[in-house]
């Protein structure tokens, strides 16, 4: 969950999702539409997916429980080799190294590790040579996070300043670039359909962006192709609203009309009261309270 996601945003979803799924079997046994239904709201959704996969092959391969190496670990859907050796020596004490944008920057400075493969070596080599992995990682990235900060690094209260290179030549710019894809913004018209029993036109997207999860139409197919619909008679609007999906920083306007007709191909009426037990992204929930429609 703390993958591209902030930490206090995690912590409203982090409990509900442990009681719900409390051990890697039930997240096994759950369907993948339950597991996303819980993850709904928390964005980037093929880690849920990945999660949900990952547990079933936890089961089929290793009896339910993770394995403590490197190697097994990276064989698991959804686990790269950032998670493996946060897994692997955080949860077992392995001398596994583990290097994020924090780390890396910190190594940078620390040894002139000033390439991604650099900056693996140099993790290693520390990692090998701690008496605690656990502790040895857990505190190269609270000081990479906290301390080493990109703009204005507190050398002065750092542990490891007496063996840092950038901290005796005095020559900070040896953090690794980060890259990043550029921001895409766009508009979209987003349409609150209700029929007469209250329900709302929603449709299940395939695509690899947000795959799987319900959506409202959208006026025109700048994000989601599939749930693009065109409505005959101009709905109301209610307001605007700004969100972002990965790179892209996006303007949603909300109309609102309903329709008693069948519903358009593709497209079903979903009551609000099942929303809950549905996968679906977090504008959605923001759409129905600009039109009054929220269950919760
Ligand atoms: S001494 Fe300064 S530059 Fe070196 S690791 Fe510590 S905070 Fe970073």
């Amino acid at each position: 969950m703390l993958q591209q996601t902030r930490m206090e945003v995690v912590l409203r979803y982090f409990q509900p999702f442990i009681r719900r799924f409390t051990t890697i079997a039930d997240l096994a046994r759950s369907s993948s539409d339950e597991v996303a239904a819980a993850w709904s709201g928390l964005g980037y959704y093929r880690r849920a997916r990945m999660l949900h996969q990952g547990a079933i092959e936890v089961c089929r391969r290793f009896g339910g429980s993770l394995p403590d190496d490197v190697a097994a670990l990276r064989t698991i859907p959804g686990i790269g080799r950032y998670t493996a050796g946060a897994i692997a020596s955080i949860a077992f004490d392995r001398a596994a190294p583990i290097v994020d944008g924090n780390v890396a920057r910190l190594l940078g400075r620390l040894c002139g590790a000033s390439t991604a493969a650099a900056a693996w070596r140099a993790a290693e080599e520390l990692v090998r040579g701690a008496s605690s992995p656990r502790n040895c990682n857990q505190a190269l990235m609270e000081i990479g996070a906290l301390i080493c900060k990109p703009a204005d690094p507190e050398c002065m209260r750092c542990p490891l300043r007496s063996s840092c290179a950038a901290f005796a030549n005095g020559k900070f710019e040896r953090a690794l670039p980060k890259k990043t894809k550029p921001v895409r913004i766009l508009r979209i018209p987003l349409y609150v359909i209700a029929d007469r029993h209250g329900r709302i036109l929603m449709r299940r997207h395939s695509g690899r962006l947000m795959g799987g999860m319900f959506h409202l139409p959208h006026g025109n197919g700048a994000l989601l192709r599939s749930c693009r619909l065109t409505v005959a008679v101009c709905p109301k609007e209610i307001g605007s609203f700004r969100h972002t999906v990965t790179n892209r920083r996006i303007t949603f306007t909300v109309y609102l009309t309903t329709n008693n007709r069948q519903p358009a191909p593709g497209f079903s009426w979903i009551h609000p009261d099942h929303l809950n037990s549905l996968p679906h992204p977090s504008y959605v929930r923001k759409a129905l309270q600009l039109a009054g429609i929220d269950n919760q």
